[in-house]
């Protein structure tokens, strides 16, 4: 049976691939998204094993999360990426997952401030954690919005990560850049206090990656 959508099917599986092989995402956890035209989203389903996802078990959604396309139930984040398409018109890919070093900063609701210039970069600032609401719920998609605001990524207090970008490769390097920072931070804190970027360094970074959006 042909689907439709065919290259970003292809995209999604891949990303869960590589966020299993690098410990950015584990089992059943986790969730990513496409924009494929107006109101029209690739999703991930939920109860199944991510990694071992096949191309043809995404499914494809409207606004409201009705089913277009494929055999399932969407994600039960499904209303977390839709916020974020609703507020960024510059995102097409968002990905949701679960890295030990984010979530732990996540648990002890730590902001991840710019110690290296290419989280500025990236993620166009800090990562802020977002307020505590429990997964799946409309309350969750509405803070994580509010504190993604401009930025690429928001860390889900007690959960996880949300990071997103025009493409699913500048998602995924989100989260990359994000998981890694949040690594040397926790073991920088361990070892010492850690010094900040020089604030014009950051906001020169923070330019960049606004122009880069336009
Ligand atoms: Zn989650």
């Amino acid at each position: 049976m042909s689907v439709k959508y065919p290259e970003l099917r292809r995209q999604i599986v891949r990303a869960f691939k590589i966020m299993e092989r690098k410990g950015l995402n584990y089992g059943y956890s986790g969730n990513v998204s496409a924009r494929v035209g107006e109101g029209v989203f690739i999703v991930t389903p939920s109860g199944k094993r991510k990694a071992a996802l096949r191309p043809e078990e995404l499914l494809v959604v409207d606004w409201e999360g009705n089913l277009i396309e494929g055999d399932g139930k969407p994600s039960v984040e499904l209303p977390l990426h839709l916020a974020v398409y609703r507020n960024r018109k510059d995102v097409s890919a968002v990905i949701h997952a679960h890295p030990i070093y984010a979530t732990v900063l996540s648990i002890l609701r730590i902001d991840l401030e710019p110690v290296v210039e290419e989280l500025a970069l990236y993620v166009g600032g800090e990562v802020k954690v977002a307020d505590y609401a429990p997964s799946g719920t409309e309350q969750l998609a509405e803070n994580a919005v509010k504190t993604l605001a401009d930025r690429n990524a928001v860390i889900l207090a007690n959960h996880g990560v949300l990071a997103c970008g025009k493409n699913m490769d500048e998602a995924l390097n989100v989260l990359e850049c994000v998981e890694r920072t949040a690594h040397s931070y926790v073991l920088a804190r361990i070892l010492g206090e850690p010094t900040k970027v020089p604030r014009e360094v950051v906001e020169w970074e923070v330019k960049i990656y606004k122009m880069m959006r336009l």
